[in-house]
């Protein structure tokens, strides 16, 4: 992967938009729990700040540090990953216009786009973005305005080439947005492969802790066509005008979790590599989805655009979706739930838990596939207790 100018990835995450507080020096950004700010005179704003929806410091300090890990222009908290998609979507696309999205994007956005934007006047293809010729078939000329790709993907871990789908958006005159969620900016740079705008979840690994929902868009220094030219204005209009923002403590939540992103992926990678070679050795597994492993279609690009290859891992039992549901019930120290990216490790059941919605749909997830999202206890102890659980006859 590309690297940046100027300071590192980490020295960016510890203080990029973080200057010690100088009314009192504190280290850390402080929690500005407000709501509205003292005018001196009508209109005479300290710092810019006239209320919260609009801007709030410690909301000011988590933009610019989401900004400085994608290498971006400007950045945006949002209180929900979908509400940054939301705005994202609102500020570029109208009525009449039309969208290309993921076979397998998560199920919460194909919602969004089939749901609400849908009836909005929005058209939308849906397109497996490992495949170029799929996606240049599948888009508009002229009308896609937008070309949104995951990856890796959610929870089939497809990989799609990211400069490549750059090229392939601009020249139909269309904007590449990458939902950047599962491989998180420490792993992939997105704006730096040619992408005009990066989402995130920072519930998942930016905030990192299961204790915060948030979301996160980050528009490129330069985006492509006379059209979007003013993508970073529109979003942040959009985003005061409907009001979806981080509140001050979730937003300091998040920016405490980016502090140590670096260091939590590592430990993830590692352990996510153990699970999955422990998998791929598995007699009750069919297959191991995780671009680390070389037998994965994607991984020579995984590898050309991530630095390491993510703490997602999926796979199919042979015995099927009993087999599915019966693991995913038995661990004790993997625990059964939805969400991913916190410290600790979690087990799902995509086709009835997370991507039940998109049942019936091009969308839809095979019924023997459990996904897991490794977390950072010590690996033995996810190994014996995965092991324990895929050893009970079904
Ligand atoms: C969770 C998730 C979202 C939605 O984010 P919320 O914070 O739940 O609104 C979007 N994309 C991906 C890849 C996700 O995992």
């Amino acid at each position: 992967m590309s690297q940046q100018q100027g300071p590192g990835f980490c020295t960016l995450a510890i203080h990029a938009g973080q200057e010690p507080d100088p009314a009192t020096g504190a280290v850390v950004p402080p929690i500005y729990q407000v709501s509205t700010y003292k005018q001196d005179g009508i209109g005479g704003l300290r710092g810019g700040y006239e209320y919260s929806r609009s801007a709030n410091p410690t909301r000011t300090a988590l933009e610019e540090c989401l900004a400085a890990l994608e290498g971006g222009a400007r950045g945006f908290a949002f209180a929900s990953g979908l509400a940054g998609q939301d705005a994202v979507v609102r500020a570029l696309t109208g009525p009449g216009d039309h969208v290309v999205v993921p076979t397998d994007a998560y199920g919460g956005t194909y919602r969004y786009v089939a749901r609400v934007a849908g009836p909005q006047g929005l058209a939308h293809t849906a397109a497996a973005m490992s495949d170029l010729d799929a996606v240049r078939a599948a888009v508009r000329p002229g009308h896609t305005r937008l070309v949104w790709v995951e990856t890796p993907s959610n929870p089939l871990l497809g990989i799609a080439d990211i400069a490549a789908l750059a090229e392939l958006a601009h020249s139909a005159g269309a904007l590449l947005v990458v939902d950047n969620t599962f491989a998180t900016s420490y792993l992939q740079q997105p704006l730096a492969l040619g992408a005009d705008i990066v989402t995130h979840s920072t519930t998942k690994y930016a905030g990192g802790h299961s204790d915060v929902v948030g979301g996160a868009v980050v528009v490129a220094r330069e985006v492509s066509g006379a059209a979007y030219a003013d993508a970073s204005e529109r979003i942040a209009f959009h985003q005061n005008a409907i009001g979806a923002v981080a509140g001050p403590f979730d937003a300091w939540l998040v920016l405490r979790g980016l502090k140590t992103l670096a260091v939590r992926m590592e430990r993830h990678c590692d352990n996510a590599e153990r699970v999955a070679a422990f998998l791929a050795g598995h007699d009750a597994v069919a297959q191991v989805l995780y671009p680390g492993l070389s037998s994965h279609p994607g991984h020579p690009i995984a590898a050309r655009q991530m630095r390491r290859f993510g703490g997602m891992v999926s796979f199919r039992l042979r015995r099927g979706e009993d087999a599915a549901v019966k693991a995913v019930a038995t661990t004790r120290l993997w625990t059964l739930g939805e969400s991913l990216g916190g410290v600790e490790s979690l087990i799902e059941h995509p086709a009835r838990m997370t991507h039940a919605s998109v049942a019936g749909t091009a969308l839809e997830v095979p019924a023997d596939l459990v996904r897991l999202s490794v977390g950072i206890e010590d690996v033995e102890d996810l190994l014996a207790d995965l092991g324990e659980a895929l050893d009970i006859p079904g």
